[in-house]
């Protein structure tokens, strides 16, 4: 296996080196197909008011089901994308397919469409999104981008200027997956932000562990103090929903107040009178 086996080595190599990159090789290779052949679909979730049960946006998940590779998931093809550049090309899809769904049903609730950092340092992309409501006659109102703190951490001058563009075209802005790894309060003070979305892993402990307790309270607490409205990711169960709703949390994101779910289906169960396509009153 070293260099000193010269021109044999190749023979013990090869298939050793093969196997991981192969699959990593063909995943890309059917990742990029399905990007450029319509081959994803978008899937939404419900988010939801504590206090009345009402709806109060979507959020726009991918899907991607392969004919060979079968379904596979988005913490496994969106890292990929971001790696290889497809994301610049599949985030403009979901941002399109969203707002063209959002329209169609007429949605008068924000859709929340999630936007990754090597998407937003692109030149061109605040005219994408000005260019996609456009397209589509969307209200800048009615579109949030999910931001990640990845953004902020690279070049915090720079996203915060982009963001500001992006804000004065209208656009909400969310900062996903607060509370989640390294995340940085800076981003918090720094970014034009309209909106925090606080992690799941949050929520694991709240129901019998103080100390989840008091994290989950302090940065809602946090998100307060600075006037920025929380949606709390991976409600589960009614116990961690009457916590949130002791603790004032307004708006839900999970499974306990409905999974992502295929347009077709969630519009049948929001809006049963519409079949689906007409004007829902939400
Ligand atoms: P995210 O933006 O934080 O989206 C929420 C994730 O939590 C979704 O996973 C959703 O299905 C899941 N979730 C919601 N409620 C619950 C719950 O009660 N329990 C549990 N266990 N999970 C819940 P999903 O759809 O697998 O997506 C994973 C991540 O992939 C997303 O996390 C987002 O970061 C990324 N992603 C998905 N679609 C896109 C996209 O179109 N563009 C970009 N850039 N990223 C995307
Ligand atoms: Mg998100
Ligand atoms: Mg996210
Ligand atoms: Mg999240």
């Amino acid at each position: 296996e070293t260099k000193k086996e010269g021109k044999n080595a190749a023979r013990f190599f090869r298939p050793v080196m093969n196997s991981a990159a192969q699959t990593r090789l063909r995943l890309e290779t059917r990742l990029r197909e399905a990007v450029t052949c319509q081959g994803l679909t978008l899937h939404y979730q419900p988010q939801v008011d504590v206090s009345s049960g009402r709806l109060v946006g979507l959020e726009a998940l991918a899907r991607w089901t392969d004919p060979e590779l079968g379904v596979v998931s988005p913490g496994e093809f969106i890292p990929l994308a971001e790696d290889t550049g497809l994301i610049v090309q599949l985030g403009a899809w979901v941002l399109d397919e969203a707002c063209r769904q959002a329209a169609e049903w007429a949605l008068r609730v924000p859709m929340a469409v999630n936007i990754s950092p090597a998407q937003i340092v692109r030149p061109e992309f605040v005219e994408t999104v000005s260019d996609t409501l456009e397209r589509h006659k969307v209200a800048p109102h009615l579109l949030k981008l999910e931001l990640t703190e990845r953004l902020h951490i690279r070049d915090p001058q720079q996203a915060a200027h982009r963001l500001g563009c992006l804000r004065a075209l209208g656009v909400t802005l969310s900062l996903d997956d607060f509370g989640a790894g390294q995340s940085a309060v800076a981003s918090l003070m720094n970014l034009p932000l309209q909106e925090v979305k606080l992690d799941r892993t949050l929520l694991a402990g709240v129901t019998h562990d103080p100390a989840s307790w008091q994290v989950l309270k302090a940065l809602l607490a946090l998100a307060r103090g600075l006037s920025l409205p929380v949606v709390v990711e991976g409600v589960e169960t009614p116990q961690q929903l009457d916590i949130l709703r002791y603790l004032g949390c307004e708006t839900v994101q999970g499974y306990m107040t409905g999974r992502p779910e295929q347009p077709t289906t969630l519009a049948e169960r929001l809006w049963p009178s519409s079949a689906g396509h007409i004007r829902p009153s939400a």
